[in-house]
């Protein structure tokens, strides 16, 4: 067990999330001394910092957890369809508790700055706190939505009131957003799951809308007894099935295109998928919603329909219509009671894609002209998603090239795990790895480094790193699978997974479109050829 005077490991993990707990664990089970660093007080990552109201996932509990600890699947319960942000938190620190993962984990230590030394085959990272600590694998665990997006608005650092974005939210007290006047920007997952919330204590809310959402309702409810004794004794067949999907899902694959079922089956199938909710919409209804145009505005249609069904006001209805891009231009958030929230006299939807907001003042944000005063001002603004936690930090590769910098043409990632010129280096879900069910891909990528890992030791592998020519054709692969869907639309929408949500920022899928099941069959392929494509120095070579 490393003592917190230690300064040298095996490996160095950043982050103490979802990713950054796994890894640990199957480093251990490998016998690597490892520390994982974080800068928050306690394990959770994402699920540390997003205590906004209302934050909650979007997957349901069975396939939003791990399966490859047997005293974990078995011995903890759950006990909400999509666990609210204290419970997912609760069920990081059983995982951390339950595996013996405190030890090795150093909260309140940001990193700064990672850099590999060649002729000592080493990383050297360096925090905010002084501490410098080696290791000859340094593996990122920071998470893909986790660098918080703040918008450049006119004035916005002069607002009098309390303001706070969703990621950020004060941890240390209650915000009593009781009897105040309380304005939202930003309507992603984030500010979809908030908006209700906040409607029922706030004394009037205004949200700030600029591109409306298409918004599934979750039908949330509570895991009873039996339910739970199901999940847990299908936990391995569950995840099998999540593997071979290409959400990451354990979900039936729908065999029908929708512009191919009648119209009454369409709608049949819709009503099922709408009443099942969640991704059960997007996903098991009909098999070619992301790859179709014809059939995405049948299912844009309905939700369309959904949504005037559910606003009685006709001219708000309108406004949270999507109508510019279609369904899965952006990742689509599980709404609970989102747009019946509209129907509230405290809740008024104001547009700012037609009059965008002049400024923010000290008293609230004018758009055209008019003043909307407020108490409380909330950014739901989102992330620089996927490459902002690993470019806000140093990361120098061999000759001191800095990861950022390597990025700054484009992407480049063997399958999102490795870079070319960063020997030993390894990301969990880093860009450019599926688009999916975020668990299961997690458990599936530390799985394939500690098997990585543990191939090099054992063929007395010193560096393993992605050759350029495999980086190459692995960033091919994905801009092709991107092309290949509708969310290359995700442009026009400002989709995070594309890069268009932040200013200046290249447009390019960050994520692989082709296929979490695709992606780890390919993985699997990789690892049972011995690494092709990865340039696998031996201490004598
Ligand atoms: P997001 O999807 O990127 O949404 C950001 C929102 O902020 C958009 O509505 C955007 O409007 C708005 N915005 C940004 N800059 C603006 C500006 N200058 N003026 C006005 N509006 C502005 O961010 P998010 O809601 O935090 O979600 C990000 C991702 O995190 C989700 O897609 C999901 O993958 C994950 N997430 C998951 C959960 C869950 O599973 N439970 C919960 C939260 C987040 P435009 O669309 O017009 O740009």
């Amino acid at each position: 067990m490393p003592s917190t005077q230690d300064t040298s490991f095996d490996a160095i993990v950043i982050g103490a999330g979802f990713s950054g707990l796994a890894m640990l664990h199957h480093f251990n089970q490998i016998g690597l001394r490892t520390v994982v660093l974080d800068s928050a007080d306690g394990v959770g990552g994402t699920w540390y910092w997003n205590t906004y109201p209302g934050a909650r996932t979007d997957s349901e509990f069975y396939y939003y957890s791990f399966s490859f600890s047997k005293e974990v699947r078995e011995e903890w319960t759950w006990k909400e369809r999509y666990p609210a942000q204290p419970e997912v938190k609760a069920y990081l620190e059983f995982v951390a508790r339950r595996l013996d993962l405190y030890k090795d984990i150093r909260f309140g230590t940001t990193v700064e700055r990672a850099v590999y030394d060649e002729a000592a085959n080493a990383w050297t990272v360096t925090t905010a706190d002084g501490q410098a600590l080696t290791a000859t694998y340094l593996v990122s665990g920071m998470g893909v939505l986790s660098a918080p997006n703040l918008p450049d608005i006119p004035g916005a650092s002069t607002f009098a009131g309390e303001s706070y974005h969703t990621s950020r939210w004060p941890r240390d007290r209650e915000v009593d957003l009781r009897g105040k006047r309380v304005g939202v920007i930003g309507l992603g997952a984030s500010g979809v799951q908030l908006v209700p919330v906040v409607a029922e204590t706030a004394r009037e809310l205004f949200v700030f809308q600029r591109t409306p959402n298409y918004v599934v309702a979750s039908s949330n409810r509570e895991v009873d007894e039996q339910w739970m004794a199901q999940v847990k004794e299908n936990y391995d067949e569950s995840f099998e099935r999540a593997f071979d999907h290409g959400f990451a899902v354990p979900f039936v694959k729908p065999e029908l295109g929708a512009k191919d079922a009648s119209p009454e089956e369409r709608e049949r199938v819709f009503e099922q998928g709408w009443a099942e909710g969640g991704f059960h919409f997007m996903l098991e209804t009909f098999n070619d919603l992301a790859v179709d145009q014809e059939s995405n505005d049948h299912a844009s249609d309905f939700i369309r329909r959904k949504i005037r069904e559910t606003v009685t006001d006709p001219a708000t209805a309108e406004l949270l219509c999507p109508k510019d891009y279609p369904f899965n231009g952006k990742r689509p958030p599980g709404g609970h009671g989102y747009y019946e929230a509209y129907n509230r006299d405290n809740v008024h939807l104001i547009d700012i894609k037609s009059t965008p907001i002049d400024e923010i003042t000290p008293e609230g944000i004018v758009v055209g002209g008019q003043l909307y005063e407020l108490d409380v001002l909330i950014f739901a603004t989102g992330f620089d998603a996927m490459t902002g936690t690993l470019t806000r930090i140093d990361i120098v590769g061999r000759g001191g090239e800095v990861l950022r910098e390597h990025w700054a043409d484009g992407i480049k990632t063997n399958l999102g795990v490795s870079v070319h010129g960063f020997p030993n280096f390894f990301m969990i879900l880093g860009p450019q790895t599926p688009y999916a069910n975020l668990p299961v891909a997690i458990q599936a990528g530390v799985g394939w480094v500690a098997d990585a890992v543990e191939y090099a030791r054992e063929h007395g592998i010193e560096r393993l790193e992605s050759t350029a020519e495999a980086e190459q054709e692995w960033a091919d692969e994905v801009r092709r699978a991107g092309s290949a869907t509708i969310m290359a639309s995700g442009a026009k929408a400002n989709a995070w997974f594309i890069g268009a949500n932040i200013p200046g920022k290249p447009l390019e899928f960050n994520v692989y479109m082709g296929g979490a099941d695709a992606y780890f069959r390919r993985c699997a392929e990789v690892a049972d050829a011995g690494y092709p494509g990865f340039v696998s120095e031996t201490a004598n070579a």
